[in-house]
């Protein structure tokens, strides 16, 4: 049986800045699915939101984090993150991440619904690139970190109640071996493969939710899931983000009859906040006479070669598909992009479960509320992975315990018999029954019923065994998890949209929910 001091589950920001931290305490076994690079992280473009630049303050970037989150972010978790970023930033730069500059000064940009240029990017829009190889080359120096790739976790280990490692599946064909270690933390990442329409890439499954939900521990605010509102629509292409920061620069959205229409939907037109473009969007196309109708987003009377030198990668993505972005409306439509809820949190990383960790897109610190602020997710990968890093080491005694009495924890009750339907289109059923009954515009009724239908499709699923077979376990679990919460919220706020009940609640959901085995709470 292996062993080792600190697992982190997660090579995305949050992991590997996790793991820095953790470097001087043990050894950290840093663990991705597939290779290293392949996370949320790598595709991130528009920038990381700090408050840094002359004209900015933190109270600012306080203030605008708090209003995307519609009442409901935790104000001491986003004190933390306003005011711990710029520390963090500063030594990201000291590792060597290259922000883009106008002359020697930090070049700041600005997204939807902040209310001052703070956002840092580079290389144009491949921030998250430039971000994780900087901590990989960081992290990889240090010597007692090791990687492992195409190393897949499939289970959390509890013993007595408190998390003592995981099961991890190497080889296809060999069942999942147990690793010890002092203290595991899931950096595991996002949600959105759980819809048929996502920006987020293959990985992300809702692994780290759906096991840390099989091991028992506190799972919140799963009903909050943003939909970015300009993925690129092009039949057969995957929906590839035009960030936010193209709106930033003075893109327009325009509908089937070339009409601007967001003025008619809120007072900041393309930068108000995200769910209230992405409904608007909604709405034009369930208006819109056209068969398979899609929304522009029009770049065109901006500079184009302006255009070429700052979104390098995405106009080079457009151009693939016949798109030039200074000549060309863009077609696109909302996909599913981020997760707000996760494993529930304090501010210092702890789950629920002795010995279980989460930090980043995986953890839900309370950070964005019911919404979360364009480019303050990587912050609080940053913010939070160092700090519950810090809460690992200093909690771990690093005592190695025996490895008798290990209690694996179950994969929850969708090991049924294999089913002829090939695996993808199993998968595929529930992402489409996601994007339909539990996407951007939810109702009660649909919700009950894709609550039902979601347990009797991962009741169809075959016992898992492949890393595949794991990843559909894990994307009905986290489905269901988001039915469920979106199910018994009956309001409607920030990024959750109930037609049955559209306004707010505050005397009854002013509140987090809560997920433990069968119950949803509110507190
Ligand atoms: C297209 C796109 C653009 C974005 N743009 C921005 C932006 O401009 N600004 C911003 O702030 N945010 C942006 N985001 C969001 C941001 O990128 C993510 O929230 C953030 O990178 C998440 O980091 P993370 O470390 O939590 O997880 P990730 O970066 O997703 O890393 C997850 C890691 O977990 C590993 N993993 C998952 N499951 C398992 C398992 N079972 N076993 C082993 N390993 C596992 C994966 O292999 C991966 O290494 C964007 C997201 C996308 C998809």
């Amino acid at each position: 049986m292996q062993e080792t001091d600190f697992i982190v589950v997660g090579t995305g920001i949050a992991g590997m800045r996790a793991a820095i931290e953790l470097a001087p305490y043990g050894r950290v076994l840093c663990l991705a699915k597939l290779d290293v690079q392949e996370s949320n992280t790598q595709y991130a473009q528009g920038g990381i939101a700090v408050a840094l630049s002359d004209e900015d303050e933190i109270c600012l970037h306080l203030q605008d984090t708090l209003s995307a989150g519609d009442g409901l972010c935790n104000p001491d978790a986003a004190r933390i993150l306003v005011e711990e970023g710029p520390h963090r930033i500063e030594e990201l730069i000291e590792w060597g991440t290259k922000f883009d500059r106008q002359g020697t000064k930090l070049s700041f940009t600005r997204e939807g619904a902040h209310s001052r240029n703070r956002v840092l990017h580079a290389n144009g829009d491949s921030t998250g690139r430039e971000i994780g190889r900087a901590l990989y080359h960081r992290a990889a120096s240090l010597k007692h970190v090791c990687f492992r790739e195409h190393g897949f976790a499939t289970d959390l280990w509890v013993e007595d109640g408190r998390v003592v490692g995981l099961y991890l599946l190497t080889d296809p064909g060999q069942p999942p071996q147990p690793i010890r270690a002092a203290a595991v933390l899931l950096a595991t990442g996002g949600i959105g493969q759980v819809y048929a329409n996502t920006t987020n890439p293959a990985v992300a499954t809702g692994d780290g939710v759906a096991m840390a939900f099989r091991a028992g521990a506190e799972i919140s605010d799963m009903e909050f899931v943003q939909f970015h509102p300009t993925a690129l629509y092009v039949k057969n292409a995957p929906r590839f983000l035009l960030s936010e920061a193209l709106r930033g620069e003075g893109a327009c959205l325009r509908n089937a009859n070339l009409t601007r229409f967001m003025p008619k939907h809120h007072e900041m037109g393309e930068l108000a906040p995200r769910d209230i473009v992405a409904r608007a969007i909604a709405h034009e196309l369930e208006i819109s006479k056209v068969k398979d109708p899609v929304v522009y987003l029009d770049l065109t009377h901006l500079n184009g070669d302006r255009l070429k030198k700052r979104f390098p990668r995405i106009y080079t993505t457009c151009l693939e598909y016949n798109i030039d972005l200074a000549t060309d409306l863009v077609p696109i439509r909302p996909a599913a992009h981020y997760g707000m809820g996760g494993v529930r949190t304090d501010l210092c990383g702890r789950s629920s479960l002795p010995g279980l960790y989460a930090a980043g897109e995986a953890a839900c610190t309370g950070v964005h509320g019911a919404n979360r602020l364009a480019s303050n997710s990587l912050l609080e990968g940053l913010v939070y992975g160092a700090r519950a890093a810090t809460t690992m080491a200093s909690e771990s005694t690093l005592k190695k315990a025996k490895a008798a009495g290990c209690t694996k924890s179950a994969p929850g009750n969708g090991a049924g018999a294999a089913a002829d339907i090939p695996l993808e289109s199993q998968i595929s059923a529930i992402q489409e029954l996601m994007w339909r009954d539990v996407g951007i515009v939810r109702d009660g009724k649909k919700l009950r019923a894709a609550v039902a239908r979601l347990a009797e499709l991962r009741a169809e699923l075959p016992e898992p065994r492949s890393r595949r077979q794991w990843e559909a376990h894990n994307t009905a679990g986290t489905g269901q998890l988001i039915a469920r919460a979106a199910l018994a919220r009956e309001e409607s706020r920030g990024a959750h949209y109930r037609l049955d009940c559209p306004a707010h609640n505050d005397a009854r959901f002013l509140k987090h929910s809560v997920i433990l085995g069968d119950k949803v709470r509110f507190e």
